[in-house]
């Protein structure tokens, strides 16, 4: 983490700063039980290293976490007694990211634990299609023009 960084409790945790109940460990990545869990099960998968978001967070090493998390859900599921789960990232401040070092949640869930990501949103309303096929040729012509991705990273980058 760099010094700009500000205080990372997960970094405390993963340097051994902190009580924490870890269940999985490898070279990349750690996983621990969730201190305020939505189940008992509820896990965080975090990397080593500080990464903030997906913003940041190398491919290679959210594509593994993402192993580890999906190795531990059968084992989750089977102990937590639950066939359901999810699995969440909230990235940014503004998707509901509380703990500003990248992970991903393991929720073991019951249909009657009060917990809910509400999708479909109630909020929202059915865009006309021609709003979701423009939108669906703006991320494929992205997606092939690498020129063009690379052009529109450095604008986010800079807040353009
Ligand atoms: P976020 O909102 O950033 O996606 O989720 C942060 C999660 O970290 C929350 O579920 C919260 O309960 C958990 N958390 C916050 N502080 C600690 C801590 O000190 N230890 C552990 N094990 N979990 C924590
Ligand atoms: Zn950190």
């Amino acid at each position: 983490m760099s010094e700009s960084v500000k205080h990372c409790i997960f970094c405390d945790l993963i340097n051994g700063a902190g009580e924490v109940s870890i269940c999985y460990e490898d070279s990349s990545a750690i996983a621990f039980m969730d201190i305020q869990p939505v189940n008992l099960g509820h896990v965080l998968v975090v990397p080593r290293e500080h990464f903030e978001s997906l913003s940041d967070i190398p491919p290679e090493l959210a594509m593994h976490l993402f192993e580890v998390a999906l190795r531990l859900s059968p084992v989750v599921r089977r102990l937590h007694g639950a066939e359901d789960m999810n699995l969440v990232v909230n990235s940014g401040a503004a998707a509901g990211q509380n703990v500003f070092h990248y992970h991903v949640h393991l929720i073991p869930r019951r249909a009657d634990d009060g917990f809910d990501i509400p999708l479909p949103f109630e909020g929202s309303t059915m865009p006309d299609r021609t709003l979701l096929d423009a939108m669906a040729v703006r991320i494929i012509a992205e997606l092939r023009d690498p020129v063009r991705r690379q052009i529109a990273s450095r604008l986010a980058a800079v807040g353009a």
